[in-house]
């Protein structure tokens, strides 16, 4: 019998077509924002150390503008819950781990919660400003600095003997795709996969996905199924 499959899929600029962690900063804390953003983009600090200065620097009476504004503004990439169906037709696993944070994250996926695992962050208020919270850390076999560890999720996954794909577009998704059995990918993560020489087939919507993977032609299949 083949191995079940666990889908393992990032949220910001994947399931929502923009960065809404970039977006709030930017709008909420301009002037340290996109240094900071910058530094993350060329690996000079780390996810977890830059998000975390990033929040440091908004003031936390502002958190319910920042909760309406990324509601307001999340905007999901098509065919996201045609492929968490498609799943739930194969009796698969279908998990949102995404460095983002629970209070744009939980309600964009609100009509599909009950049938899918969701893995992300929160903020609470210390000293006026907003602290993160970061409730899945890095592994003792991650080099670390995750802030929310992509690595330690799918190496749990596979220790409960699913076979793993990942689907996912930034940098903060190498590190799982590298660990993965077959990777779905679009924007950086594509670029730097051909570069590594890793497989993958990259997609623009979800369709694309369910319309590969359906496809018994497919490369998918050679990994996965
Ligand atoms: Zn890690």
């Amino acid at each position: 019998m083949n191995a079940p499959v666990s889908i393992l899929c990032d949220f910001d600029g994947t399931i929502s077509i923009r960065d809404m962690v970039a977006a709030v900063s930017l709008e909420f804390a301009p002037q340290g924002s996109r240094a900071l953003i910058e530094s993350i983009q060329r690996q000079d600090m780390t996810v977890r150390d830059g998000v975390t200065q990033m929040f440091r620097l908004i003031p936390a009476d502002k958190y319910p503008d920042m909760v309406r504004y990324a509601r307001e503004r999340t905007v999901l990439r098509p065919g996201v819950f045609a492929l968490i169906d498609y799943a739930m037709k194969n009796s698969w696993k279908f998990s949102v781990v995404s460095g983002g944070f629970d209070f744009f994250v939980r309600p964009a996926l609100m009509p599909v919660a009950s049938f899918i695992d969701i893995y992300c962050n929160r903020v609470r208020a210390r000293d006026g400003f907003l602290d993160v919270v970061w409730p899945y850390g890095c592994d003792d076999e991650c080099n670390g600095g995750c802030g929310l560890c992509k690595p330690a999720i799918l190496r749990k996954n596979r220790a409960a003997g699913y076979k793993v794909v990942v689907i996912g577009d930034g940098i903060t998704d190498l590190k799982s795709a590298r660990l993965a059995d077959y990777v779905f990918a679009r924007g950086i993560l594509a670029d730097r996969l051909k570069d590594e020489g890793i497989s993958h087939t990259t997609f623009e919507t979800f369709h694309d996905i369910i319309r590969e993977w359906s496809s018994s032609e497919a490369e998918v299949h050679q990994y996965v199924g």
